[in-house]
């Protein structure tokens, strides 16, 4: 049915002189995306827009869904290619593209040519009026409205004829690999993973850490996070996934601190150890799924702590988010219905009945220093131990 797709940008075009770094970036990750699937495909560049040729056995369906995972990509519209003729055809072409596309269409349109071929016999305004009165003698049910038409036929002339009509909307934001990498803790819950999916749509690589503590957490729960990591990685491309053995660390806190303080201390030690697995990836800050208020851990004064261990920024993209607009973004992006799978992960085995919802920093670092004893060593042994996966 269509020989090739438009790929409209928005923001991306807007750049300036680094707009050929956006486009190229987009061009590689449609690539890459369309890597994936079958069909023989080419992406080209030209001219303030991205085209894909789709050629070989390919399925419509499966490429736009491929295509819908690709950050940067604002509208994706299906093409109809024609060979270029004479005046005559080119009419004979709209309305072969008309009864394709919309059979029995009797909706308010406008057309709106573009003569890329400076050679073509005839100016762009011209062509639309033509076409216009052509398509008004075939479907006399049919209006032209050139404010706002309920469909809008775009025709490119150029080495051949391009008409296209539907715009599929793209997830928008910014080409991975436009905007540095950056260090996601990934739990199994709902948030974290939708977090990484909004950094990642800024342009940014993601990289992962996630702390399971066996036996306390199972293989499950360690195999859902990288589940999560898999769904996540169709929008972010590849994650390199670290798997820290946290449960040392945790005893070891569990046996030396105040209990209602286990949860800040726990988190401080994980945003500590994120920090210096990001410090080896390069990547130049941290994202959680943390939201205001959500959990005891999550107060303002609970994220201050946290936040008093870490040097690099900490993106926490969900911060003023209800837990309701991030289940929205959870199955709109796929992850929800593994989120909520009920495998234990580390934060919920050993929680307090009353944690502490307003820890002071300087209380938190004197218990913190019950551990001064062995706490070095074990970071330094779960840094070493971490296995590293990557995730696709
Ligand atoms: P989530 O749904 O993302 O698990 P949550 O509401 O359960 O979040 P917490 O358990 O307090 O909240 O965790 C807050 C944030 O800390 C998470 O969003 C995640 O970024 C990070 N985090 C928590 N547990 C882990 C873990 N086991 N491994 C890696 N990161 C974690
Ligand atoms: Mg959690």
């Amino acid at each position: 049915m269509y020989d090739s797709f438009l790929i409209k940008y928005g923001e991306i075009g807007i750049k300036g002189d680094n707009r050929h770094i956006f486009e190229d970036a987009l061009a590689k990750q449609i690539r890459l995306a369309l890597e994936k699937i079958e069909g023989d495909f080419t992406v080209r560049k030209e001219r303030g827009r991205i085209y894909v040729n789709c050629a070989g056995t390919w399925d419509y369906d499966e490429t736009v869904t491929a295509l819908g995972h690709v950050f940067g990509i604002v509208g994706i519209c299906p093409v109809v290619i024609y060979d270029t003729g004479d005046y005559e055809k080119l009419e004979k072409d709209m309305l072969d593209y008309i009864a394709r596309e919309h059979p029995g269409c009797k909706a308010t349109f406008k057309v709106k040519a573009r003569r890329i071929d400076k050679n073509f016999p005839k100016q762009s305004m011209e062509i639309d009026a033509d076409l216009g009165a052509a398509i008004l003698a075939a479907y006399p049910e049919m209006k032209v409205d050139v404010h706002t038409p309920e469909i809008l036929f775009d025709l490119e002339i150029r080495d051949q004829v391009y008409i296209y009509s539907k715009i599929i909307p793209g997830p928008g934001g910014m080409p991975i690999g436009t905007n540095g990498r950056a260090m996601l803790l990934l739990s199994g819950g709902i948030d974290s993973p939708v977090a990484g999916y909004m950094v990642a749509k800024r342009g940014v690589t993601i990289d992962a850490v996630y702390f399971h503590a066996p036996p306390y957490t199972s293989e499950r729960a360690k195999q859902k996070v990288v589940d999560l990591a898999k769904i996540v990685s169709a929008y972010t491309g590849p994650i390199r996934l670290h798997v820290v053995n946290f449960t040392d660390i945790q005893l070891y806190i569990y046996d030396q601190c105040p209990h209602e303080e286990l949860t800040i201390i726990m988190r401080r030690y994980m945003m500590r150890i994120a920090e210096s697995f990001a410090q080896e990836d390069g990547d130049l800050g941290l994202v959680t799924g943390e939201s205001i208020g959500q959990v005891a851990s999550q107060t303002m004064q609970s994220l201050l702590c946290t936040n008093a261990v870490c040097t690099l920024p900490v993106y926490r993209p969900l911060i003023g988010f209800d837990k309701n607009d991030i289940v929205e973004i959870s199955r709109k992006i796929g992850t929800y219905e593994t989120s909520i799978l009920p495998f234990e992960d580390c934060c919920t085995i050993f929680v307090a009945k009353h944690p502490v919802t307003k820890p002071i920093l300087k209380i938190i670092e004197r218990s913190e220093t019950h551990l001064k004893e062995n706490i070095e060593e074990l970071v330094k042994t779960a840094c070493e131990t971490a296995k590293t996966l990557t995730v696709r």
